[in-house]
């Protein structure tokens, strides 16, 4: 049990690849935009709004914050630790402009747990308000485009603010929603996974047509 705890992981659930197609067809449909073609763009939208994204969030992120599924799940795999911060808030939630940017600036555009492509949420709201017909987004996650929520960027804290994670950027690395609301509070000690720091932010191999990703930051 302890040793397979300790094998060494990336990120607690390998993405679906069906992320990167929809990532593909999102970028065809800036493409697309930028050229006028609103009906291709809208196609491309939908066709980028696929379920089994959605399955791999709901794995990720489904019973958040709940410590007695987490030990429970295979996904999540926590065990506890001793000498982990303990629980305090010394940062409020909003993380300054210029942190962001450094960050983004060494991290690049892809979420440094699990490798996917990232938006930015200004982006996002720029292709939802231009196609609000092909962008589903209401209240609840089975409502929302299933792309556009898995790719959400994120600011995830290496130690968590709520003990004691400091809104720093050597406290901070670039995160997909999934990921980052699926460790919650926890440490990396407590649910086993590699400190993103220790792994280059281009270890993952890209999919070549992804290469030239901008965060979606050309529709704005
Ligand atoms: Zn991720």
């Amino acid at each position: 049990m302890d040793a397979k705890f300790w094998n060494a992981r990336r990120c607690m659930l390998e993405p679906v690849p069906e992320i990167f197609g929809a990532a593909v067809l999102l970028d065809a449909a800036a493409d697309f935009h930028a050229a006028g073609l609103a009906d291709e763009a809208r196609k491309a939208l939908r066709t980028a709004d696929i379920p089994a994204i959605l399955d791999w969030c709901e794995q990720l992120w489904g019973g958040r914050g709940n410590l007695d599924a987490y030990r429970r799940s295979p996904v999540h795999r926590f065990r506890d630790v001793s000498d982990i911060p303990a629980r305090e808030v010394l940062d409020g939630p909003g993380i300054p402009t210029v942190v962001q940017r450094k960050v983004l600036e060494r991290d690049g555009c892809f979420c440094r747990f699990c490798g996917i492509p990232v938006i930015w949420q200004k982006a996002q709201k720029a292709v939802r308000d231009a196609y609000p017909d092909s962008v589903r987004w209401g209240a609840r996650n089975v409502d929302k485009h299933t792309a556009f929520q898995a790719m959400d960027l994120d600011f995830d804290h290496i130690v968590p603010r709520g003990r004691g994670g400091r809104n720093t950027a050597e406290n901070l690395f670039t995160s997909c929603a999934p990921c980052n609301c699926g460790r919650g509070n926890w440490t990396l000690e407590e649910v086993g996974v590699m400190d993103p720091r220790s792994v280059p932010a281009d270890a993952r191999a890209t999919p070549p047509a992804l290469s030239q990703w901008d965060r979606l930051t050309r529709v704005l």
